[in-house]
């Protein structure tokens, strides 16, 4: 019963937060403390109590998947019936997860509260649950090891599929089939395959382009296993490379390699990030890499922590995040050569999920290759 342990670390957190019990929502956050999948359920929490509400929908799901929760079936909305209940047991501030509250939601729930207690019951929080869900259990990480390995298997089987002249909307097919049919639920995002000049964009889903004769495909994507996320990168070469992309894409990799060397517990966010910057400052791809080093994975595809430049948050023990960067030159990169293969836009990017163990960092995606493979 892991759900039991997170949701005594939540209620903890509620009150370190000034209130006497928790009530939530979002989805990831519903299904980390209860076990309940369904898309349309509360969670409130108070002292060692715990109860779900939903509506006559989920009856029996709920039951299979809550045990040991109090359960309650009601047709109204369940963070309304949340927010009864605790006021009923005599709570008088409650926490509630502002960054997924709508406003409508708050005064439907301030609504229903005795006017005794309105105005002040309802305590903003922000990202609660989700700081407790940045350190994965044993049990997560077991899920998520399940669904990196998968990832790493599905891009071993869809390299049949890169050639020159198939469309990356079949590519992304072929992989998403596969997924399905290896069990995953879904992908735990829209799958990108961005061929040619498309790998200049850093977030170039699949389209019904085709793969050129000679430049990088980029393969971003992820599968939900368990009801966790891989995600991964990898990039490849079709045809004859020019001496401009494999330098960056040596580079890329150089600053993926010293990123993930960096993953240690205690190590800054933004050190992490800074080892991957700053080995594409010195190959003059500064500009080039224009987003963050990576984020955490879990339930949902990003999660805390970020990694980026300036995050002071200190990497712990249990936590998975991606490491990935890229370099995209474009019309107005400086570093566009003159000649290389075309246009001379392409882009690279490479991506791997990272645990953070006491001794340092395990690569969960290692089973794929990274160095320079041309098909
Ligand atoms: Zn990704
Ligand atoms: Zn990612």
């Amino acid at each position: 019963m892991r759900e039991r342990a997170r949701r005594k670390k939540a209620i903890a957190a509620a009150v370190g937060a000034g209130a006497e019990a928790l009530v939530v929502t979002h989805g990831p956050d519903v299904r980390y403390l209860s076990g309940f999948t369904g898309s349309s359920g509360a969670v409130a929490l108070v002292g060692g109590r715990a109860a779900l509400f939903t509506d006559g929908r989920y009856t029996t799901q709920a039951k299979a998947e809550a045990a040991g929760l109090r359960l309650v079936i009601d047709k109204r909305s369940p963070a309304v019936q949340a927010v009864e209940w605790l006021a009923a047991e005599g709570v008088t501030r409650c926490a509630f997860d502002a960054g997924h509250t709508t406003v409508a939601a708050m005064e439907a729930m301030k609504k229903a509260l005795p006017a005794a207690v309105r105005r002040s019951f309802l305590v903003a929080s922000d990202g609660l649950v989700a700081r407790i869900r940045e350190v994965k259990d044993e049990d997560e990480i077991a899920l998520m090891r399940k669904a990196a390995a998968l990832g790493c298997r599905l891009f071993e089987d869809v390299l049949e599929f890169v050639v020159a002249g198939a469309k990356e909307s079949d590519v992304a097919a072929q992989l998403e089939f596969k997924a399905r049919m290896a069990g995953a639920e879904a992908m735990s995002f829209e799958t990108i395959v961005a061929s040619g000049e498309r790998s200049a964009l850093p977030h170039g889903r699949a389209t019904s382009a085709k793969l050129p004769k000679r430049g990088f495909v980029t393969l971003d994507f992820g599968v939900l296993l368990g009801g966790y996320c891989s995600d991964m990168t990898r990039t490849v070469h079709l045809g004859k490379v020019s001496n401009r992309e494999w330098d960056v894409y040596h580079s890329v990799l150089e600053a993926q390699q010293e990123a993930v060397a960096r993953v240690a517990p205690g190590v800054r966010c933004g050190d992490v990030d800074e080892a991957a910057r700053s080995v594409l400052r010195k190959a003059g791809l500064e500009k080039e890499f224009s987003h963050s080093t990576g984020h955490g994975v879990g339930l949902e595809i990003h999660e805390g922590p970020r990694i980026a430049a300036k995050q002071e948050q200190l990497l712990e023990p249990g936590m998975v995040i991606t490491i990935e960067p890229g370099a995209y030159l474009s019309k107005q990169s400086r570093s566009l050569p003159k000649s290389a293969s075309g246009t001379g836009l392409f882009g690279v990017r490479i991506e791997d999920m990272v645990l953070v163990t006491a001794a340092g960092g395990e690569v969960l995606t290692a089973a794929s290759p990274k160095a320079w493979m041309e098909l």
